[in-house]
């Protein structure tokens, strides 16, 4: 199947208020350009210097999404253009992210990403943490970000019932935070294995990468 057909497989299990992020990490130029071609807007990049580098010569109504872990010192190369960072596990990283902004004049939109799956090794807030940066005051003076949802990302398994469990939890979350955050809209998760339980349990952003361009080296 080409991306073109992919894409439109995808975009026609998706409930309207379900935004496609299509992650091309690792991906050439020539099939973003396809994606474009089919009417993508949406691109996910997990490295700010390869995204960089694909935004410069690719049409500027792109959106590009940052969704992998960030480094602060790397939030300068990205802050002029970036739609949207999914991956925000820090009050450090959201200041730098605030500075930056700033220097562009800009308001640049987050999501926090929590930490819902088993593996300790992905990143993110846990619920402690959550509570306690929104208790937070530093947070009344960031005022070139704008904290608009939360992501994350469930436990690689085959076990379907674990996914969702996770999903579940995640979204639980998402309905308690926005007592605190009312602008809360967006919850980003579901990848390639999981975008149809996700979408289940309440995603508004699925970040999908392999099903549309084929598996990654
Ligand atoms: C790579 C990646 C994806 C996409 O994964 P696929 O399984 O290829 O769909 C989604 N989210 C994050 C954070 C990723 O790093």
């Amino acid at each position: 199947m080409s991306i073109k057909d992919n894409l439109k497989t995808i975009k026609e299990s998706l409930t309207p208020h379900v935004t496609l992020v299509a992650v091309s990490k690792t991906k050439p130029i020539a099939d973003i350009e396809e994606a474009y071609a089919a009417g993508q807007r949406v691109f996910g990049e997990n490295k700010i210097q390869e995204m960089t580098e694909k935004q410069e010569v690719l049409p500027k109504d792109i959106e590009w999404h940052m969704i992998g872990h960030i480094q602060r010192n790397k939030v300068k190369y990205m802050a002029e253009y970036v739609a949207l960072i999914h991956g925000v596990d820090s009050l450090k990283l959201l200041k730098e992210i605030n500075k930056q902004a700033k220097k562009h004049n800009r308001v640049i939109p987050c999501l926090l990403q929590i930490h819902i799956a088993e593996e300790d090794t992905k990143f993110g807030f846990d619920e402690n943490d959550l509570n306690e940066l929104i208790a937070s005051s530093d947070l009344e003076q960031l005022t070139n970000i704008k904290i608009v949802g939360l992501m994350g990302m469930a436990t690689f398994t085959d076990n379907s019932q674990q996914i969702r469990k996770e999903f579940k939890r995640l979204k639980d979350l998402f309905e308690k935070t926005k007592l605190a955050f009312p602008d809360l809209s967006q919850l980003s998760m579901g990848m390639s294995g999981d975008y149809k339980i996700a979408i289940e349990e309440g995603s508004t952003m699925i970040r999908v990468g392999s099903s549309i361009f084929g598996s990654r080296n």
